[in-house]
């Protein structure tokens, strides 16, 4: 089949593998950027998440390594080790034809293996900044024979503060090299570095309003921060998302929120910086084979991710400002496909939605909550549907055989609601017809909580989801009863609605963990804990690092490794 892949004269092998790909047409961005690289020019690009910007550089790429010099011809640097994995992986499928090996390098993978792909010869070497320039110290790393180097998500990496490794590396390359910048935004500091290094550059701009935003439809809901959890779970059981990322603004959060999730019955896992890099990817790994559906992250954690198909992208807490929520919703609504951005805002942070609308040009639709009605409506239909579906399709004859034993004690529809009701206890959502509990009627509030205390905390590594797990199990109480989980480092401050907390004292108050086991007591007066909402504060956050203007004068060899982490 002839696409207009052809028309930019590409050769056979790289059109074969994009064919592969299934990639029916160049995206704009590729459409301006592949003639400009392929004719010479050194490009400033200026495009938002998910508009294919990696094909737009790694094409070009293909088409000028020679396979048959074993020499490096071509860098990219990237800012995080996901996506200089992502960015390898990407070009590695469209030079699939070509025999150009790719050899991604980041750091916290050991020396000896990228040793080794250097060693055997990469032409393509694609690598977070920190790393590449510990490979030129160690002398392992040549640039001399580079002809092609990229910033990939330059905004990123200079915000990342990358910047005087990334001039560091440049300097090593020949000043005949080309270059490509790729940046979503365009301040001044990334002109500044196109003007020192770049040949009178092409720019090349594609808007963000132009494609991203149309397709996706963006709401948000009013809510108290206290009754942010069962806003978000009222919100994925109405809408029943078939894949969301979920951003919350630190880590603990992240971690937390998955966890509650989880023990709420929904597939969802954390993905964050305090997370080894194989559990990071193992984590994606289920999220891109749809194994869980929910994604819970931080922005840097998420930051330049290739995660297809995001049905939904839900702010558990609203970003900072226009770019990170353009960043954040540029992850739904792909390479023109439909989707829903959902923000969640309390109401003393209404004044920054309305800058973000200011800035964004567009006004976000204001979304009533879903009652407890609605949600418990929706549940029961939908799994009737699923039980529909069963039923259509047949039922197993071992079921058959229970079915009929049981036939001979109860009637057929007492059988059936039997097995229904055990059916939908086991996804650990509240049972079906169940009061309304107090929070998800909005009427939350601390006197309904109880507050405990586990004499264990982060230095023994306690993780809320073991605490839920142990004690739910014990005390045979579902998720939903538990509240804020509170990690601090030698006491965890848990809480539980208060009808269940005597229950737990009394059957689950030894808590097992991970390498022993912690004691849970009540904890003293309300107050001597801070409001919730002062937390924000006081929490390191994941985003941007703190150090970001220090970073300059003091930059340590540690600081770096923890950045390279993220
Ligand atoms: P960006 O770097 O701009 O965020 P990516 O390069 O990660 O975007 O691409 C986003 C997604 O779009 C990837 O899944 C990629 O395979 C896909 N993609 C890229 N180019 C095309 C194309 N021309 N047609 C269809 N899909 C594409
Ligand atoms: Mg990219």
């Amino acid at each position: 089949m002839k696409t207009p892949f052809h028309e930019l004269g590409l050769k056979p092998e790289i059109t074969k593998a994009i064919d592969a790909l299934g990639f029916e047409e160049p995206s704009p961005i590729q459409k301006q950027a592949i003639p400009a690289l392929m004719n010479g020019f050194d490009i400033v690009a200026q495009a938002p998440t998910g508009t294919g910007k990696t094909a737009a550089f790694a094409i070009p790429i293909m088409e000028l390594i020679d396979p048959t010099k074993r020499t490096v011809q071509a860098l990219v640097l990237a800012p995080t080790r996901e996506l200089a994995v992502q960015v390898a992986e990407a070009s590695h499928s469209i030079g699939r034809h070509c025999r150009v090996n790719v050899l991604p390098v980041y750091g916290g993978q050991a020396y000896e293996h990228q040793l080794r792909g250097l060693r055997a010869g990469a032409h393509l070497v694609v690598g977070t900044p920190g790393r590449v320039m510990d490979h030129i110290r160690r002398g392992t790393l040549q640039l001399d024979t580079v002809r092609f180097v990229v910033l990939d998500e330059a905004d990123e990496m200079l915000d990342m503060g990358f910047i005087d490794d990334i001039q560091l590396i440049l300097d090593q390359t020949p000043p005949g090299r080309q270059m490509a910048l790729f940046s979503a935004t365009m301040p001044p500091r990334i002109q500044a570095l196109a003007r020192r290094y770049m040949k009178s550059p092409q720019t090349i701009a594609v808007a963000h309003e132009a494609q991203d935003v149309p397709l996706t439809h963006q709401v948000y809901y009013e809510t108290q921060q206290r009754g942010k959890r069962d806003a978000l779970t009222n919100i994925l059981d109405m809408q029943e998302p078939h894949s969301a990322i979920i951003f919350c603004r630190t880590r603990s959060e992240a971690a937390d929120l998955a966890s509650m999730l989880q023990a709420r019955g929904y597939g969802a896992d954390a993905i964050h910086g305090d997370m080894s890099q194989a559990l990071r990817e193992r984590v994606l790994a289920k999220f891109r084979t749809n194994k869980i559906t929910l994604l819970v992250a931080t922005d840097v954690a998420a930051r330049g991710l290739d995660i297809p198909d995001v049905s939904h992208v839900i702010n558990f807490d609203i970003p900072d400002d226009a770019d990170a929520y353009v960043h954040r919703i540029g992850r739904t609504g792909r390479m023109g496909r439909k989707g829903e951005a959902i923000t969640l805002v309390t109401p003393r942070e209404l004044r920054l939605l309305r800058v973000i609308e200011k800035d964004i040009h567009k006004k976000l639709k204001p979304l009533q909550l879903p009652t407890y009605e609605d949600v418990a409506a929706r549940r029961t239909t939908s799994f009737m549907e699923e039980l529909r579906k069963t039923l259509r399709s047949g039922t197993g004859e071992p079921y058959g055989l229970v079915a009929a034993e049981l036939a001979q004690e109860f009637s057929p529809l007492q059988i059936a609601a039997g097995a229904i009701q055990l059916a939908y206890e086991a996804t650990g959502r509240p049972a079906l017809g169940a009061a309304p509990p107090a929070a998800e009627s909005g009427r939350m509030n601390q006197a309904e909580m109880t507050r405990l205390v586990l004499d264990a905390g982060r230095r023994r590594g306690v993780r809320p989801g073991d605490i839920i797990k142990s004690v739910a199990k014990d005390a045979g109480i579902p998720g939903s009863d538990f509240g804020n989980i509170d990690v601090q480092d030698d006491a965890t401050f848990v809480e539980v609605r208060s009808t269940v907390a005597s229950k737990i004292l009394e059957r689950a108050a030894i808590v097992s963990l991970r390498g022993g086991e912690g004691h849970l007591t009540l904890a003293r007066q309300k107050s001597a804990r801070p409001a919730s909402s002062d937390r924000r504060g006081q929490k390191p956050r994941d985003e941007k690092p703190a150090a970001q203007s220090k970073f300059k004068k003091s930059k340590t060899k540690k600081s770096k490794a923890q950045k390279a982490k993220r």
